[in-house]
């Protein structure tokens, strides 16, 4: 069950006071879909992943703080230029906007992570165009990310995991399969990693664009009566 309160907030960035909604807990009624989005209840709270000062714009989890370097950005014609930005929809302009702060501090890995869930809130509003704008960003910055050094997932194993979905949900689906098939190349996959990654081949084969979940790949337990439809 998801819990959210709302607290009074100041502005790290202009000291502005304003009511924010905050997730105080929530919880999984399933499994992740293949890009680590997970399911309802806590998938349902993703507006309130970051929050928005309706006065200045900063964006951030958590907008009482701020890292030194932000505060000036924020203050930037760019940001505030960028915080009107008409190619990203209203509702999901406070993941841009964290993601615009993120990239220009050089926290790129965040970055991508703040794009992907732009993404999500594109998905959500059925803006298709918004969705794979959002998605080629964060593969953008994840890749600049490496190159910085930066790793956004644990494993090595679970980046090319998760890039090979957002590549397929842009539609890039040469891309999808080349790092995909050097997914499979890797050793020691864990093996629900490596039931979705065959299931990933087909559903590039198919140009499926959709989301998909974890779900989707169950085994059938031992004892469990298994029925065909
Ligand atoms: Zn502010």
């Amino acid at each position: 069950m998801t819990r959210l309160d709302h607290d009074s907030c100041v502005c790290a960035v202009c000291g502005e006071v304003r009511l924010h909604t905050l997730v105080s807990s929530s919880n999984q009624l399933g499994p992740p879909d293949f890009d680590t989005r997970p399911a309802e209840m806590l998938r349902g709270t993703l507006l309130f992943w970051v929050m928005e000062c309706l006065s200045c714009g900063y964006a951030a989890p958590g907008i009482q703080a701020a890292d030194a370097r932000a505060i000036p950005i924020v203050r930037s014609p760019e940001y505030q230029h960028f915080r009107s930005n008409p190619g990203v929809r209203e509702d999901a302009r406070r993941f841009a906007c964290y993601a615009f702060l993120l990239e220009k501090i050089e926290q790129f890995a965040d970055a991508g992570w703040a794009w992907l869930h732009t993404a999500w809130m594109c998905d959500d509003r059925d803006d298709p165009d918004g969705a794979r704008h959002a998605r080629a960003e964060a593969i953008r910055l994840w890749k600049r990310g490496k190159s910085a050094g930066q790793s956004f997932m644990e494993k090595q194993i679970e980046e090319f995991a998760l890039v090979t979905d957002v590549l397929r949900r842009t539609g890039d689906f040469d891309a999808a399969r080349e790092a995909c098939l050097e997914a499979l190349t890797l050793d020691k996959i864990p093996g629900p990693v490596e039931d979705m990654l065959r299931r990933q081949l087909t559903l590039i084969q198919q140009k499926d664009t959709a989301a998909h979940s974890m779900a989707e790949l169950e085994r059938p337990q031992e004892g469990k009566r298994v029925t065909l439809n």
